[in-house]
């Protein structure tokens, strides 16, 4: 049996993040924190990698630097419906700036390793036990006991599997596949897609997939490439909709490429709903264990931004030696991360459930100030509300 104070489960954003957050602001907990890694880094993770302004903020104020990890600038993103709609341009920034997921994920354990902090790589959690006075982590490399446990160890994370066993769940659907980037070819019907620009198109929401397309500039080991993929919250899961693979295959066929010759990769994303539970005593979730962005299923920012917010909670119940995480949800729910949150969760049930042709050509095609004004206030923006 192996004794420590602070488990993560999962080294992803959400539990580097949080690791990070409490080095930096706890100082004296660094050394009894473990993050337990199931993989081995650089290890594969299904994303698209687009990392929007929030990301970079909560990075900066932990003193990180991501252009330090091979990336793509994206200089303009456009939101469409069938082609036609929002362009987000804005001057002497980049809109979104892409990364590859193995890359960006071994350079932030690096950097929590350079920090002090403990990952072992490799070893995979099976059950989480949460007992009055310690919590219990059964792996497959014997059983670890902790005074807390934080999961982090994504959407279908066994964390919450073991301690919210009946909870429900909202999970999106997203398939994605890469492409060479040389030989876009213009669709018929259809703007041309720029190599600097990407492309969110929400055509599917009228024929009940509740998500969109999206078409990105990113690189693989330093070679230019195209990120395609589809995303469905389910929202519109009661209705009869066309299988997710059928309508990427004709978005690609558009744009001169076959699916069948390019290898076709699919990950649930769980989302954030006001009813998700966050915790039980001893055990608080993060990241995708808790819920992404139900929008566009974006979860990176979000990830690092619970990690943030599960820090604070953290130290304060070390200061307390009180370890309920009773306040965790409001503390969440209060925060710049739960405001952008729950305004994500409202605008998908607008978005997504008038799914009717002619709403989605109005609201991306002729009232663009307003989607513009509304994203501004409630959707962007919140890092740096989060870190003052
Ligand atoms: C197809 C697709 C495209 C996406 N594109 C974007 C995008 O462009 N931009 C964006 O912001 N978000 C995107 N997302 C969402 C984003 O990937 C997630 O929200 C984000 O990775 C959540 O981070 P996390 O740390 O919570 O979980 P994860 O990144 O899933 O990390 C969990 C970690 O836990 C480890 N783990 C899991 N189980 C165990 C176990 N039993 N024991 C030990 N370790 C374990 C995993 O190996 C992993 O390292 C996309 C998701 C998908 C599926």
């Amino acid at each position: 049996m192996q004794q420590h104070d602070i488990l993560i489960l999962g080294g992803g954003p959400s539990g580097l993040s949080t690791a990070l957050h409490l080095a930096r602001d706890f100082p004296h907990l660094t050394s009894r924190i473990l993050i337990l890694e199931k993989e081995h880094y650089p290890r594969v993770k299904l994303c698209a990698g687009g990392l929007v302004a929030d990301a970079e903020v909560i990075l900066e104020g932990l003193g990180l630097d991501v252009t330090e990890v091979p990336h793509v600038d994206v200089d303009t993103a456009h939101f469409d419906f069938a082609g036609r709609g929002i362009s987000l341009h804005i001057p002497g920034t980049h809109a979104i700036r892409v990364i590859r997921r193995n890359e960006f994920d071994a350079w932030l354990a690096e950097k929590a390793r350079e920090r002090g902090i403990e990952i072992r790589e490799g070893i995979k959690v099976r059950e989480v036990r949460a007992n009055e006075d310690h919590v219990t982590v059964e792996t497959d490399a014997g059983t670890f006991e902790a005074l807390i446990v934080v999961g982090a160890d994504g959407s279908n994370g066994v964390t919450r599997r073991s301690i919210l066993p009946h909870a429900p769940i909202y999970t999106a659907r997203a398939l994605e596949v890469l492409t060479p980037a040389n030989d876009l070819a213009p669709a018929p019907g259809k703007a041309d897609h720029h190599k600097d620009h990407a492309y969110f198109d929400f055509f599917p929401v009228p024929d009940n997939i509740a998500g969109y397309t999206w078409d990105f500039p990113t690189q693989v080991n330093g070679q230019a490439m195209r990120c395609w993929g589809i995303y469905d919250t389910n929202l519109l899961a009661g209705d009869s909709r066309p299988a997710l693979k059928e309508v990427l295959a004709q978005e690609l066929e558009r744009h001169g490429f076959d699916l069948d010759s390019v290898e076709l990769k699919g990950h649930p994303i769980r989302w954030f709903s006001p009813e998700n539970q966050m915790a039980v005593p001893r055990v608080l979730l993060v990241g995708d264990a808790v819920g992404a962005d139900p929008i566009f299923g974006e979860g990176i920012s979000i990830a690092l931004g619970y990690g943030a917010v599960a820090a604070k909670e953290i130290g304060e119940s070390f200061r307390r030696d009180q370890f309920s995480f009773k306040g965790y949800k409001a503390r969440v729910l209060r925060s710049a991360l739960g405001q952008t949150l729950l305004s994500r969760w409202f605008l998908a049930q607008v978005i997504y459930l008038i799914k009717w042709r002619w709403f989605q050509i109005l609201l991306w095609r002729l009232v663009k100030p307003v989607v513009v004004i509304t994203a501004w206030i409630f959707v962007l923006n919140w890092g740096r509300r989060l870190r003052s």
